[in-house]
């Protein structure tokens, strides 16, 4: 690990005038630290802000939706009982993570930014192009398994890790950021930026911008959802391929539908694709089918990563059958 300097911000105006790498949970900077993967001179502290809260943002009764404070905790947010009851899937999709003791640590703002697990990334033995622009991509035509098969490029075909962006994106959140620029409100749809030839560039954060809080949108009434994970083994692993679903049902009728992949895009994968095939159509094992396929119909495998297509089309099918039955709301 590199010699760095660290400093504490106790409000958010200390924080953006430091300049430096935001420290949240740690459970993926101070990874990435001791494997000189990155190598910031100045870590900021950003514990100490008052950024802690989930609370109903006014209304009444969640009419107006659910603010989540960026440094709350993965496994407050999993269990705080509005999550449970009226955003299920966020829920499922954030106890599906890691391990209890890293979502005691980890943070909704750190999670948004988590990285990639690609073994190339994160061994500096190796090139790669989101650790150092312009080196190469040894995962094109190396051992990617794991590696995306949505949205790739010649650059870079990394997964996007997080569970919880997902449910977010099938959610429509929005994310709330202060920095040097001022306040801004991103739809999270809009927030994660595909590789293209500048894989180093994940996201539409400036430097220096943090972000404070994420709102999400008041759940409807009528409303379903499952996140579902599929991996390798039953805890303590990433997706290889995960489905959220949102379904509003009108007896069996779908009046709206919101669908995202995870473990298989190169940013939380919101399929617009399956949802219009979705809409107005009734809750059959058929039409759930023709979602599938239409949201893995742009898919472009890799040498070891095939299989992904067809687990991914699974997982939504699954997801959808499981939401569809379930009688709770959110
Ligand atoms: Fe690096 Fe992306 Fe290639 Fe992995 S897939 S080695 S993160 S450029």
């Amino acid at each position: 690990m590199q010699e760095f300097r660290y400093r504490q911000a106790k409000t958010v105006e200390s924080a953006l005038r430091a300049n430096g790498t935001y420290l949240a949970g740690g459970t993926t900077l101070v990874d990435l630290m001791k494997l000189n993967v990155l190598q910031p001179a100045l870590v900021v502290d950003v514990n100490p802000l008052p950024l802690a809260q989930v609370e109903a943002l006014p209304g009444g009764e969640l009419k107006g939706g659910l603010r989540i404070g960026a440094m709350v905790r993965n496994s407050d947010l999993a269990n705080h009982p509005a999550v449970k009851q009226n955003y299920t899937v966020l829920s499922e999709a954030l106890l599906s993570g890691a391990s209890p003791q890293l979502r005691n640590m980890a943070t909704t703002g750190g999670n948004l930014l988590q990285k990639t697990r690609c073994y190339y990334y994160r061994d500096t033995n190796y090139a790669c192009n989101k650790r150092q622009p312009g080196s190469g991509c040894p995962a094109i035509d190396g051992f990617n398994r794991i590696h995306a098969v949505l949205g790739g490029s010649a650059e870079c075909v990394a997964t996007h890790p997080s569970d919880m962006a997902v449910a977010m994106m099938a959610l429509e959140a929005t994310v709330h950021t202060q920095g040097p620029g001022g306040e801004r409100a991103i739809a999270l749809k809009d927030f994660y930026l595909l590789p293209g030839t500048t894989p180093e560039k994940e996201n539409v954060l400036e430097p220096g911008e943090l972000i404070t809080h994420v709102t999400l949108p008041a759940p409807e009434s009528g409303t379903r959802s499952h996140y579902l994970k599929l991996r390798d083994r039953a805890q303590y692993e990433f997706a290889l391929a995960s489905a959220a679903v949102v379904v509003r049902l009108h007896g069996r009728r779908m009046e709206r539908v919101r669908i995202a992949l995870g473990g298989v895009g190169t940013r939380p994968w919101r399929s617009a694709e399956a949802e219009r095939s979705l809409e107005g159509r009734e809750a059959t094992a058929e039409n759930f089918r023709k979602a599938a396929d239409a949201a893995m119909k742009d898919a472009k495998p890799l040498k070891y990563n095939s299989f992904k297509v067809e687990l991914a089309k699974k997982a939504l099918v699954r997801a959808l059958e499981t939401a569809a039955q379930t009688e709770q709301r959110g």
